[in-house]
This record gives structure tokens, C-alpha cells and sequence, in this order.
């Protein structure tokens, strides 16, 4: 994997945030501000734009682009988490050309852990942190059973929408939800559902570069 990939993720992100902008609208509506689905779609738009201005850099270069982006484009809660895990995740790769599947889960990992770092939230929490943990550590497991990337990747990306859906039955711990109480139990969190498309943009990402 190299800097093409990187720029792939990031256009799947933003086709799949672009695609089901109005369904995060819908859910943030109900236990937040309504505004998920436009954050993210503005954040990632803009993303692109930037990635498209900056052809030749290393992978880890492109990821820190796209978070500091995401930062200065994004107001929500969403922009700084996902500005600082994008920002952590690329400063893995340092200033190396290619990467591979081993060095994409450790830019996972710091990913998660600067959201978790930044936002306080564990796994149960009702957060992005539901889809993106269990992602997280499905793709180690299955690299380290030997299973190939493109599968590896397709049970991780299973495993964040498992966790989307685990966010539905309990209670907001954090963020704006939590400010419902009890009444947050009952629906899909937002930023739990954006991660998984993040997740899946990832896995589709990867597997059309290998085709
Ligand atoms: P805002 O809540 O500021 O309007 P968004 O609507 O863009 O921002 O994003 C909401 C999502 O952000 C939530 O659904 C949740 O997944 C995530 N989120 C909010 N606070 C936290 C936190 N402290 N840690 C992790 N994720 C969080
Ligand atoms: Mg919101």
C-alpha cells in the first residue's frame, strides 16, 4: 500500500458520507444537533480537495493533511476526533513510501487511541469508539492468524458494524447524547455509524487497489 491508497480511502470516505448524509442527519437529529451528516460530508469533501493539491507526498503525509483538514473544517465533535486520529495514524508512517497490512493496523490503533485519548470514551460508551475498537483489534487478530489483507479488512470492516448496531440498546455515556439520559437507548449512534462506513471505505479502498 502507498500514498494512492491513502487517497482512495479518503475519496470512498467522502462518496459514502456524501451517499448517506441525510440517513447521519436523521440520527444525530434524534439523540444529538442533526448536523453529523454534514460535518462529515464537509469535513471529507474538503479532504479531497486538499489531497488533490497535494500530489507526491508519503502516505503519513497525505493521513496528517487530511486530519488537520478535518480540524479546520469541522465545528462538531466529529472534526477534532477524527482530525487527531488521522493526524496520530499518519505519524506512524513517518516519511516511508509503502506500508503494509501489520503497519496499517498499527495506524489504526493510534487512531483509536487518540480518540480515545481526546474524547474519553470506551467501548459501551455509545461513541464512535463502538465501531472503531472492535475494528481495530478484528483486523490485528485475523493478520496475526495469517489471514490476507483483503479478508483480514472484510472482518474488520463486519466487526465496526457489528458495533454500529451494538450502540442502538444502551445509554449515551458521552458527547451530546449523553445529555438524554435513558432516552438516548433505543438508537444508532451517529459517529458509531459514520466509523463504520470509515471502516468499509477502507476495506473497498484497498481491495480495488489489488485488483
Ligand atoms: P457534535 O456532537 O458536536 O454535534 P457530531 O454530530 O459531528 O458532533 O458527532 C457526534 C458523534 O461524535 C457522536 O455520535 C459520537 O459517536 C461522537 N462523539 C461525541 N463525543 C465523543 C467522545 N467524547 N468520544 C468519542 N466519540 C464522541
Ligand atoms: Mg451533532
Amino acid at each position: 500500500m502507498d500514498a494512492a491508497t491513502i487517497t482512495s480511502w479518503m475519496r470512498e470516505i467522502d462518496a459514502s458520507v456524501r451517499a448517506e448524509r441525510d440517513h447521519l442527519v436523521q440520527l444525530d437529529a434524534a439523540i444529538g444537533d442533526g448536523d453529523h451528516g454534514t460535518n462529515m460530508t464537509r469535513g471529507f469533501a474538503a479532504v479531497v480537495q486538499a489531497l488533490d493539491t497535494d500530489p507526491g507526498s508519503p502516505p503519513g503525509k497525505l493521513l496528517i493533511l487530511a486530519g488537520r483538514t478535518l480540524v479546520s473544517t469541522v465545528g462538531g465533535a466529529s472534526g477534532p476526533l477524527w482530525g487527531s486520529a488521522l493526524r496520530s495514524g499518519g505519524r506512524v508512517l513517518g516519511d516511508q513510501e509503502v506500508f503494509d497490512g501489520g503497519q496499517l493496523v498499527e495506524v489504526l490503533a493510534a487512531a483509536l487511541a487518540s480518540v480515545k485519548d481526546l474524547g474519553t470514551a470506551a467501548v459501551g460508551d455509545k461513541t464512535m469508539v463502538d465501531a472503531l475498537e472492535p475494528a481495530v483489534e478484528k483486523l490485528r487478530a485475523r493478520l496475526a492468524d495469517g489471514v490476507p489483507l483483503g479478508p483480514a479488512l472484510e472482518d474488520a470492516a463486519a466487526a465496526a458494524e457489528a458495533g454500529m448496531r451494538s450502540t442502538i440498546p444502551i445509554q449515551a455515556r458521552k458527547g451530546r447524547a449523553s445529555y438524554l439520559g435513558e432516552r438516548s437507548v433505543g438508537h444508532q449512534d451517529p459517529g458509531a455509524t459514520s466509523t463504520a462506513l470509515v471502516i468499509r471505505a477502507l476495506q473497498k479502498a484497498v481491495v480495488q487497489q489489488n485488483s
